[in-house]
This record gives structure tokens, C-alpha cells and sequence, in this order.
């Protein structure tokens, strides 16, 4: 990256903050932000329903996002694209739309122990709802997603296996195409939490072959209160609204009501209009600088904070002890100071990093710790941010000694 793709982020043009939080959300290039700021004043008009060419123009602008979309993740149709809040929503509407109309008792529910509180508590709910059984898949000793204990916990019971393809904490790829070819030897679905891997990578549904896959616009460029369920339009068709109400009605009667056919079916009431517009200005930026050159940067500057976070003394990482397999996470703690404690000193020194269970609690039970720090990283991070983590990593050494 050069100076100048810092300064498309107006963020990093005030007082130098060492950003290292995009795994909770990005920042945003200047033109996700125009683009908000012209919806709101020169567009702003309902869509779907008015007949005067502004609202006509704001609904094509909002629908050809959908097909901006469809394209940037290889779906089928833009039928299978449907806006919601987030990757949360996209979960729990794949969960309570979906999987709760199908699940009974001695079912089960395959996820793994890495999985964000999103991708997790909303199937604790179904099981306790159903009488279907949460399981869940462990780490090998490399830290790594299990690959045999998922084999061997894969049975014709297992009706969806729903994994992260990016985990939040231990930064490992997961192999979802894999992971989809075997669990649909078994019958199962696959449910796939896209949140960190859509801007940092390549995401290509088709190739995956999941048939869900879930994912935020504000941790890839975009704005909050917004993100994506993609869905095979045959099970997406099948997924019964969470929510009622004006536009995703066909007729409305006294006692009953039909439906729109997909994609407005699932989106009832006014939709966050701003916030897709946004999303689809950080697709233009995403394309415009290239997924490969993003994720090829990132990787060069995640190695280069393991190689250098990996020599300090008392700084143990968690996850694989490759820096290749870290993707644009890296989690570790400091013998004997609190990761709160140390976050708190690292922002005194300018360095914004995350303490803190990371909406992963089951994987701290498992890592057998309360909490971590996070560093994460992406397209505006640089060689000097890593290094001034480090010295002030030193510093909160110094400081607790
Ligand atoms: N899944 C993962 C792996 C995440 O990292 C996050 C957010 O941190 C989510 C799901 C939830 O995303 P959101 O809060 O945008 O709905």
C-alpha cells in the first residue's frame, strides 16, 4: 500500500492513532463516506414504492448493489442476495427462518469451538428450542479447526455444520469448501460466518459451495447496520420471514396476507437505503485496489507483527504457530499482566488493540484462558504501526514490571 491509499481514509489524516482493531470494524474510505453523504442530500427517497423518478432512481441504485453484490461473492442471481443489519442478523435469520422449521429431537448441530458469539448462541437457542443436539468440533494441536474431529462427529444426524471461514481470534482459514463437500456427503447443510473474511479475501460462494453464507458491511470498508445473507435460492426460498410487515407483502387481507417472491419477501419495512448505498461504494473501493493486493498486504504485515511479536519475551500467541496461518489476526496475552490492563497502557502510547473475550467465550474455555489482546490489521496498516505496537508493547512491560 502507499502513503497515499492511508490518506483515501480521512480516519488516519488526524492525530496518528495506531489503528489495530479491523477485525471489530474497519475504517472507511472517503468515498463510502460521500457516498452516504449524497444519498442523504441530494437522493433521499423511499424505494420500492414511489412512482416519481427520484424514488425509481434510488431503487435502481438499490438494487443494482444487490447485483453489485451477487457479482463480488459469485452468486447464482441476485435473488439470493438479501440485505439485513449484519452478519448477527443474517445468522439468526438462517437459525430461526430456516433451521428451526426443519430440526427435531436427535438431530445435530455441528459448529466449532472457535465460533463468534453470532454463529453460536443463536444455535444454543434452536437446540434448547428443537431438542437437537449442539456439538462442536475442537483443535487440533497446531490450534487449528480439527479437520478428523470433524470427520469423525459427522453422521447422518448432522442436518448443518456452521463454521467460520475466518476466525475472529486465531485468524486460521477454515477449509469451508471441504468442510461443504463432506458435510453434504452426510446431508447436512452448510452454514458459513463470513464477517472476517469478505474485503480481506476473495469469497467465492460458487466455488465454496455452502449454502449459506453470512457477512457485515462495516468490517469490509462499509458502513454499520448493514450486511449480507446469501443463500442457494432453493433453500433461501424455503426461509421463512423473521419479520412482517409493509413491502415484503404481496396482498393483505383482513385475517391473511402473500408474500413477495425473494429477495423483498425477507426484507420487511423500510430498508437502511444509506447503508446499502455504502456498501456498494466499498465494493468499488475493494475492487478498485484489488482483493489481491489487499489480502497480499495484509498477509506481509500480519507476518511481519508475528515475527516481531513472537521474540518478546513473556508474549505468548495463540492460534498456529505459522504466521501464514494467521490472517490478519493475531491474539496473544503478556505473562502476568491483564490483557484489560495491558490495552489500557497501549492506548496511553497511541495503539488501539482489543482486549477482551472477543464475542468467543467458548474458545477462551477451551484456550483455558479469561481473555486475550488483538492486533488486527488491514489495507491502511504499515510497517511503522507494527513497529510502534511492539515498543509499546515493551513500554507496557516495563510498566507492570
Ligand atoms: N462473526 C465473526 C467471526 C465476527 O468477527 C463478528 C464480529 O466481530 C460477527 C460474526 C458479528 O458481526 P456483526 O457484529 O457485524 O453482526
Amino acid at each position: 500500500m502507499n502513503s497515499q491509499e492511508r490518506l483515501d481514509f480521512p480516519f488516519f489524516k488526524q492525530e496518528k492513532l495506531i489503528y489495530l482493531d479491523s477485525a471489530a470494524t474497519s475504517q472507511k474510505p472517503q468515498s463510502v463516506i460521500d457516498s452516504l453523504v449524497n444519498y442523504y442530500s441530494y437522493n433521499n427517497a423511499n424505494i420500492h414504492r414511489g412512482v416519481y423518478a427520484l424514488a425509481q432512481k434510488t431503487t435502481d441504485q438499490f438494487e443494482m448493489v444487490r447485483n453489485q453484490v451477487a457479482h463480488f461473492i459469485n452468486a447464482k442471481k441476485s435473488e439470493e442476495i438479501v440485505f439485513t443489519k449484519g452478519a448477527t442478523q443474517s445468522l439468526n435469520w438462517v437459525v430461526f427462518g430456516y433451521f428451526a422449521r426443519f430440526l427435531k429431537p436427535g438431530d445435530e448441530i455441528l459448529i466449532s469451538v472457535m465460533e463468534h458469539h453470532s454463529n453460536l448462541v443463536p444455535w444454543q437457542e434452536l437446540a434448547k428450542k428443537t431438542g437437537a443436539e449442539l456439538r462442536y468440533v475442537k483443535l487440533d494441536q497446531n490450534e487449528q479447526l480439527d479437520l478428523d474431529d470433524l470427520l469423525t462427529k459427522l453422521n447422518s444426524r448432522v442436518k448443518v455444520v456452521s463454521i467460520a471461514q475466518v476466525s475472529n481470534v486465531l485468524g486460521c482459514i477454515n477449509p469451508v469448501k471441504k468442510i461443504a463437500s463432506l458435510a453434504h456427503k452426510f446431508g447436512a447443510l452448510v452454514v458459513v460466518d463470513g464477517a472476517q473474511a469478505v474485503g480481506h479475501m476473495t469469497v467465492d460462494v460458487g466455488e465454496l459451495d455452502c449454502d449459506f453464507y453470512c457477512f457485515s458491511g462495516h468490517k469490509m470498508f462499509g458502513p454499520t447496520g448493514i450486511g449480507v445473507l446469501y443463500g442457494k435460492y432453493k433453500l433461501l426460498d424455503q426461509l421463512k420471514p423473521v419479520e412482517y410487515g409493509g413491502e415484503m407483502i404481496d396482498e393483505v387481507d383482513y385475517q391473511a396476507s402473500t408474500f413477495k417472491e425473494l429477495p423483498l419477501r425477507l426484507e420487511a419495512g423500510t430498508q437502511n437505503i444509506a447503508g446499502v448505498i455504502g456498501l456498494g461504494a466499498a465494493i468499488d473501493y475493494l475492487n478498485q485496489i484489488g482483493l489481491k493486493r489487499i489480502s497480499k498486504h495484509n498477509q506481509e504485515i500480519t507476518e511481519l507483527a508475528f515475527d516481531k511479536l513472537r521474540k518478546i519475551p513473556g508474549l505468548k500467541i495463540y492460534g498456529s504457530a505459522n504466521p501464514k496461518e494467521h490472517h490478519d489476526v493475531i491474539s496473544f496475552n503478556l505473562a502476568g499482566i491483564h490483557p484489560h490492563d495491558a490495552a489500557t497502557v497501549l492506548d496511553s502510547f497511541g495503539v488501539e488493540v482489543r482486549a477482551g473475550h472477543h464475542c468467543a467465550e467458548v474458545l477462551m474455555r477451551y484456550l483455558k484462558i479469561p481473555a486475550c489482546l488483538r492486533a488486527s490489521f488491514h489495507l491502511y496498516n504499515d510497517e511503522s504501526d507494527v513497529l510502534q505496537l511492539v515498543s509499546a508493547i515493551k513500554e507496557v512491560q516495563r510498566f507492570f514490571k
